[in-house]
């Protein structure tokens, strides 16, 4: 067993930390070369680069930890290189292949052992792979060469002391066309939600509830995770739309809620004005698996969930400790959900 970092593990914050090794592949020529493990963190390209003048650019997100038994795992990484192939396609960008994808994230955990949060830290490995055109691109079109780079960083838990109710708004800012990008992880469709997220922070509220840009009556994502709702009747409703990022967290709860816990599941249009109806709220994504909510504020009209402003719902709650239990090893997963880097 390697040597781990000396690092005040269970303190960590939600920030970069600049770790021992990277992987870099290049794509020139048409072929992606083999890739290589390295210790230098700078990106050196043109200053004309596609990514730095057209922004053509795509990312993933996911984690490596340490289970009970001390193996380091990753969750559902074939998702990760599935979903950053749908995102490379529509921005005309070669796609890294899903196989290589895996072996090089797994080659990076692998390389940064020593970075890998112990069990029972509350820690994790967060794993960025990305992508970008990287030589010089003026009039517009696709770049002709990429960079695919894997960085890790770890993290402390999402929410230290455990996660409160967040207060959110219906945002005046829309997030993603019809036909447009917001099913795919590109760094334009970030560049443009920080304005809308500056502006809810200062106002006071922990995320914006975009809205569908066609009607605005429908429910769509916040910045960066997607919905699930409660009914009062314990079905789990999460919005159905071409235009919201496919949530890997989402998707598994989803699968979670049916197969683990009984509940009936519904992937459907979820109207703006139903919301009051609704017992329990929680936003999914990787980084804080779920995030409850308390409130939504549509234009001072306020809707206070009954799971109210202390603790997440029970039902959200129950999803989180299956979901949760799943990943660190203590509740057997669906085949395929663990991968074992070794
Ligand atoms: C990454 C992301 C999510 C969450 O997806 P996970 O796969 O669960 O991490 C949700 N919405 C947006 C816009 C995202 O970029």
């Amino acid at each position: 067993m390697m040597e781990k970092k000396n690092l005040d593990w269970a303190n960590l914050g939600f920030g970069y930390m600049k770790t021992d090794k990277r992987f870099v592949a290049n794509y020139k020529d048409g072929a992606w070369d083999e890739g290589v493990i390295t210790e230098d963190d700078k990106v050196v390209i043109s200053e004309c680069a596609g990514v730095l003048q057209y922004a053509q650019t795509c990312f993933e997100g996911l984690k490596a930890y340490t289970t009970e038994d001390g193996h380091i795992v990753m969750f559902r990484p074939d998702m990760n290189a599935k979903r950053m192939a749908d995102s490379a396609r529509r921005l005309e960008m070669p796609v890294f292949p899903e196989d290589k994808f895996i072996e090089a994230v797994a080659k990076v955990v692998k390389a940064n052992e020593a970075w890998v949060p112990p069990f029972g830290s509350g820690a994790t490995l967060y794993v960025r792979p990305y992508m970008f055109g990287s030589n010089p691109v003026i009039g517009v079109k696709p770049a002709d060469e990429y960079q695919f780079r894997i960085l890790v960083t770890p993290v402390g838990p999402y929410f230290k002391g455990g996660a409160k109710p967040l207060t959110i708004k219906v945002s005046d800012f829309d997030r993603a066309a019809p036909n447009g990008t917001g099913h795919i992880k590109a760094g334009l469709n970030y560049a443009m939600s920080l304005h809308p997220i500056v502006t809810a922070h200062n106002e006071g509220y922990a995320e914006n509830m975009y809205l569908d840009s066609a009607t605005r009556t429908k429910v769509e994502e916040t910045g960066g995770a997607n919905f699930i709702f409660i009914t009062k009747d314990g079905k789990l409703v999460t919005p159905k739309s071409d235009t919201i990022l496919p949530s890997i967290t989402r998707r598994s709860l989803c699968y979670v809620a049916k197969e683990y816990l009984g509940m009936e599941v519904e992937e459907r249009e979820v109207f703006l004005s139903e919301v009051k109806d609704f017992a329990e709220c929680g936003l999914c994504g990787t980084a804080a698996v779920i995030s409850p909510v308390g409130k939504i504020v549509d234009h001072g009209e306020e809707i206070c969930f009954p799971s109210g402003m202390e603790k997440m719902g029970p039902t959200i709650q129950k999803l989180y400790d299956t979901l949760t239990g799943i990943q660190m090893g203590k509740i057997e997963a669906p085949e395929g959900w663990i991968y074992t880097v070794e």
